[in-house]
């Protein structure tokens, strides 16, 4: 049944993703059951989204009470859910307001058109360029794509949308040479993580707002994965002194339904008036009644130093890894956000840790990236550890 069914999917499925070959059905917290009856403990969390595992109780309610209740009326009349949501997101923040979209490639092109239209309104139409970095990864809408700094996003897209220019990441003097008099911004993740779980020296970012505050250009943080808890912080720009103009969201905020979030400065908010942008679903009462419970459990169960806590303890038990088996050349990141560099192809490691039940995820080839659930515990680190001390030793 389940071949028959992942038959099918290669069928009528577009081929965009190479898949795994299984089949969930449930999920519960950290561990997730396919259709033939194994369990698996949960290192992707859905790719740093299931933040607070799956099928968590309180969200699952908050979600069917709204269900029962309203789903959608559109961004023409006020809903409760998105107002309570905006409402949390600007106390806990830096921002004072916050547009809701879908995705996070969504959220990243709100920013985009913020920051062009902020300098229109202001009689600097001249400034429009955006200063990103190599590695980045943005989305994969035109604007967003065009945004990323790796060519394999951009391959066979041609032409891409004007306005960006490149420089390596955690590199203060290439970003203060590039910056020119058409530069609108900056637009940066905290810690890459596509990119390769990549972290910036300690005094980096800090620079970049200070270079960003002399020029008059805004910083764009895309914390779409960093975001929501994931670095042990709420948000991963709490680690560093600083805050942006303009951030984005998405992944984790409502756990798994579909969100995004563009959060600004007042002054900056202001160039959106009505009838400059607009999401049909953005902001709808279902997702944000979900989000919303996703930020109440995050206060109310200490999740993020639980978060803290656990990634401290994982970090040292890869780093154990890393002092007995030669092909680690790197373990690095924050909270939950973490990353494992290794000398060799990393898809065999994968397919080892799947078949002893652990799902991890492998990002650029050879850097095993780990984003369990916020609430995984030390057990199931031992256990994976274990798993991937035994993996090296058969690889090499
Ligand atoms: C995942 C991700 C995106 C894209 O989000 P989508 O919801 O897939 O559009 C953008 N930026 C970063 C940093 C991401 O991790």
């Amino acid at each position: 049944m389940t071949t028959e069914l992942m038959e099918k999917a290669d069928q009528v499925i577009a081929k965009t993703y190479k898949r795994f070959p299984l089949v969930f059905s449930k999920g519960s917290g950290c561990l997730l059951y396919d259709t033939i009856g194994r369990s698996y403990t949960d290192f992707v969390a859905g790719i740093a989204v299931c933040n607070l595992g799956h099928a968590h109780p309180r969200i699952c309610q908050a979600l069917t009470r709204q269900a029962n209740d309203l789903w959608h009326v559109s961004n023409l009349y006020y809903t409760v859910p998105q107002i309570e949501l905006a409402n949390w997101l600007v106390e806990h923040s830096f921002a004072d307001r916050i547009f809701f979209g879908n995705s996070g490639a969504e959220a990243n092109e709100a920013a985009i058109k913020l920051a062009r239209r902020y300098f229109k309104e202001r009689n600097e139409a001249h400034r429009f360029r955006i200063i990103t970095m190599e590695k980045s990864f943005h989305g994969r809408t035109m604007a967003t794509l065009s945004a990323t700094g790796q060519d394999k996003i951009k391959k066979g897209f041609d032409p891409v949308l004007e306005g960006f220019d490149f420089i390596p990441f955690d590199d203060v003097g290439a970003l203060q040479k590039q910056i020119g008099p058409s530069t609108c911004a900056v637009m940066i993740e905290p810690i890459q993580g596509e990119g390769g779980v990549r972290c910036p020296d300690s005094g980096y970012l800090k620079s970049v707002r200070k270079i960003c505050d002399d020029s008059g250009i805004l910083l764009i943080l895309d914390e779409i994965q960093t975001g929501m808890g994931r670095t042990g912080k709420l948000f991963a720009y709490e680690h560093f002194g600083i805050e942006p103009d303009i951030m984005t969201l998405a992944k984790a905020l409502a756990n798994g339904l579909p969100i995004g979030a563009m959060l600004a400065k007042e002054d900056i908010a202001a160039a959106f008036g009505p009838g400059s942008h607009a999401s049909t679903f953005g902001g709808t009462p279902i997702v944000t009644s979900a989000a919303l419970e996703v930020c109440k459990l995050l206060v109310d169960d200490q999740i993020i130093d639980q978060c803290r806590n656990i990634g401290t303890y994982f970090k040292e038990k890869l780093l154990e890894l890393k002092d007995r088996h030669n092909i680690v050349a790197d373990v690095r990141g924050m909270g939950l956000l973490l990353g494992m560099e290794l000398t060799i192809d990393g898809a065999a490691i994968v397919g080892e840790c799947m078949q002893k039940g652990f799902l991890i995820n492998c990002i650029q080839e050879n850097i095993l990236r780990f984003v369990p659930p916020l609430i995984i515990k030390k057990d199931d680190i031992d256990a994976l550890i274990n798993c991937l001390d035994t993996a090296f030793k058969t690889s090499v």
